[in-house]
């Protein structure tokens, strides 16, 4: 596989088109943004992480029945991915009220949900990704309807087994962001990353965060939970 000219820079990654039109390589940085790109930083190490953390769990899930754009880790930060055309929708689960939702409903941090919730922002940094329903989905073209009620099912079962996987880490996985895409036959896959960047992980015991919130709200230890996570999930 030839890696080719850099087709975009993202936050987070690079994206590179290689010989085969259907493929692209991801390259995950170190870089951290936060605050919708007004805090800017690095986390020494967090490429690497992210990288091998987000294979090996859509590998999980791949075994669990969900489709994704993962094909192959080439390196500790770079993957081999099926290009998609990625559906502008940022797709977020929670488990537990904390962050934008404890701040808008005015709640706590860590109120357990009887039942998961889902909602959607439009992925669109000009319009900094506003909240919006799936009808305002639907109306924007951003998805069909059938596209969105697979997304949905999809985002549920994906949430199942990850909570599943991280409570036999000792890890609650509180809430987490998701973006899907359309291969050229029409599915919808799993795309993106899932990581510290995107997921909100606490410690089972102690509720220590073991995620970005530790960069966006200076807690310091940003490098470390990062390092405690990568070893829950591949030892040592
Ligand atoms: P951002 O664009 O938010 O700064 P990143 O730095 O993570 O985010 O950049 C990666 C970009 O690649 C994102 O825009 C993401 O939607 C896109 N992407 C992720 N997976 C794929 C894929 N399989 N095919 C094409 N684009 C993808
Ligand atoms: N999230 C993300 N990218 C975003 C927004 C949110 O990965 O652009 C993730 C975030 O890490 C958290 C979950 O989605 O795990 C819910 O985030 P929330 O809406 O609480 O927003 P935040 O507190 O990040 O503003």
């Amino acid at each position: 596989m030839k890696k080719c000219e850099q087709l975009y820079e993202g936050k987070a990654k690079k994206v590179f088109a290689t010989d085969d039109p259907n493929l692209v390589i991801v390259s995950y940085k170190d870089d951290a943004t936060a605050f919708d790109g007004m805090k800017k930083g690095e986390i020494a190490g967090k490429g690497v992480v992210n990288n091998r953390m987000s294979n090996y769990l859509m590998s999980l899930l791949e075994k669990a029945g969900v489709p994704t754009h993962f094909v192959k880790e080439l390196s500790d930060r770079e993957t081999l991915v099926k290009k998609v055309s990625i559906v502008p929708l940022e797709v977020i689960i929670r488990n537990v009220s904390a962050g934008s939702f404890a701040k808008r409903y005015g709640v706590e941090e860590g109120i357990v949900f009887d039942s998961p919730t889902i909602e959607f922002s439009y992925k669109n940094d000009d319009l900094h990704d506003p909240l919006l329903n799936s009808y305002h989905a639907l109306a924007l073209k951003l998805a069909t309807k059938e596209e969105i009620e697979k997304i949905k099912a999809m985002a549920f079962k994906i949430n199942e087994v990850l909570k599943e996987y991280f409570a036999g880490l000792k890890v609650k996985l509180i809430d987490f962001k998701l973006e899907f895409g359309r291969t050229p036959e029409g599915e919808i896959v799993l795309a993106d990353e899932i990581s510290p960047d995107t997921c909100r992980f606490w410690d089972a015991e102690t509720n220590e965060k073991l995620d970005k919130d530790r960069f966006r709200r200076d807690l310091g230890g940003v490098e470390d939970a990062y390092c405690e996570m990568m070893k829950r999930v591949f030892g040592n």
